[in-house]
């Protein structure tokens, strides 16, 4: 068994966010990761000043801004504000789950940065279904949150008349190299539906929408109304504001470390206050307990590598992990089952260990698994 990876991170050519490879065997995520260095960013932050201007408001916002309460959302905040002079709302999807250190960052934000902040929750009862269904239906639990994510702050951004959404870095062309730095892309809501959210949306979940893939064993009683958090604004309704959303870091040189020292420094941010199981940075994803832990740990299962990986990549690319280390961490970390987050999940949901484990089998990608002796095996970057 054999996977390429690629020569300069640690990514696998079979990754969830599509790669290509060039004659170098460099990942499209890497070539795309050093047009940064080339790019004149004080022009770009000059442009950004200019596209601002023509969205401030007298009577209303001047920008919507998505936000979880972490790092990435001070940032944006604080260049907003404190950079672009704008009066922001801010937006969260709360799906329930925050770390103790993530709530109080998320609390935090109207008080240091003197912003009205809309917080979207959800049912807990509701969410719990959701949770149950996103891992049997799609293989990941966390579903809603990506769904609630990516469709509260439009809705909002509609209901409100605040046309320009300012989000931090696009995901998957910083670790995919989806687009190039040329191509200033924004939101869309195909790349929401089709990337994010996996081609399903919310009516999947419903007991009509559950009949509707032949999966009518997993109904939950869930109906259109409980999931009206989940419903995509309509394109007329989107048009009528002209709502679009801008990524930051189209316009500043985007460095996660950097920005979580400005962060702390200025406005007290907390990282996380005890290590993961799963990966080794502290100042990710602290506005869901199982991000890091088993939502990450189905990604293994599902494509043979975590979030020690996506870190790596990251902070390889950034100059701050030489491709060694990187590896270290991913044989540290990426096979790890999560045990205290497991449990955890499992109480929340209602499921025993061994059911987990049998639907968890049935998502695994056999380009990357196969089963020798009874035991689940798939080729290793140190091989
Ligand atoms: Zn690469």
């Amino acid at each position: 068994m054999h996977t390429k990876y690629c020569t300069r991170c640690v990514y696998p050519a079979i990754a969830a966010s599509a790669l290509t490879f060039d004659e170098e065997g460099v990942c499209s995520g890497c070539r795309v990761a050093m047009q940064t260095v080339d790019i004149d960013w004080d022009a770009r932050f000059k442009f950004l000043q200019g596209l601002v201007a023509e969205y401030r408001s007298e009577s209303n916002y001047d920008i919507l801004i998505p936000v979880s309460g972490g790092k990435d959302s001070y940032y944006q905040t604080h260049v907003a504000v404190r950079e672009l002079g704008l009066k922001p709302l801010l937006v969260t999807y709360h799906g329930n789950n925050y770390f103790p250190e993530g709530e109080v960052n998320l609390r935090r934000m109207r008080e240091v940065f003197d912003c009205d902040h809309l917080i979207v929750s959800p049912s807990e009862d509701v969410l719990v279904r959701m949770n149950r269904l996103g891992f049997k239906v799609q293989g990941d639990m966390n579903w809603h949150n990506h769904c609630g994510i990516f469709t509260v702050p439009i809705q909002l951004a509609v209901r409100y008349k605040v046309p320009l959404m300012l989000w931090g870095e696009h995901g998957f062309m910083d670790l995919g190299g989806m687009y190039s730095y040329k191509d200033f892309v924004e939101f869309t809501a195909k790349t929401r539906l089709e990337h994010s959210l996996r081609g399903f949306d919310w009516f999947d979940f419903t007991d009509a929408g559950l009949e509707k893939l032949g999966r009518p064993e997993l109904k939950e009683g869930l109906q259109p109304r409980d999931l009206l958090w989940a419903q995509y604004p309509s394109d007329d309704e989107i048009d009528e504001v002209g709502v679009r959303g801008i990524y930051l870091s189209n316009f500043v040189r985007w460095d996660a470390n950097e920005h979580v020292r400005l962060v702390m420094e200025q406005y007290g941010w907390e990282s996380a206050r005890q290590p993961f199981e799963r990966t080794y940075r502290l100042f990710s994803n602290l506005d869901d307990i199982h991000e890091n832990g088993v939502h990450d740990y189905l990604k293994y299962i599902k494509i043979g590598y975590g979030r020690a990986t996506d870190h790596a990549c990251k902070d390889i690319r950034a100059g701050r992990m030489t491709r060694d280390e990187g590896i270290e961490m991913v044989r540290k970390y990426d096979h790890v089952k999560p045990r205290t987050d497991l449990e955890r999940w499992l109480a929340y949901v209602g499921m025993t260990e061994p059911e987990f484990d049998e639907v968890c089998d049935g998502f695994r990608d056999p380009r990357v698994w196969r089963k020798e002796q009874g035991e689940w095996k798939k080729a290793n970057i140190w091989d």
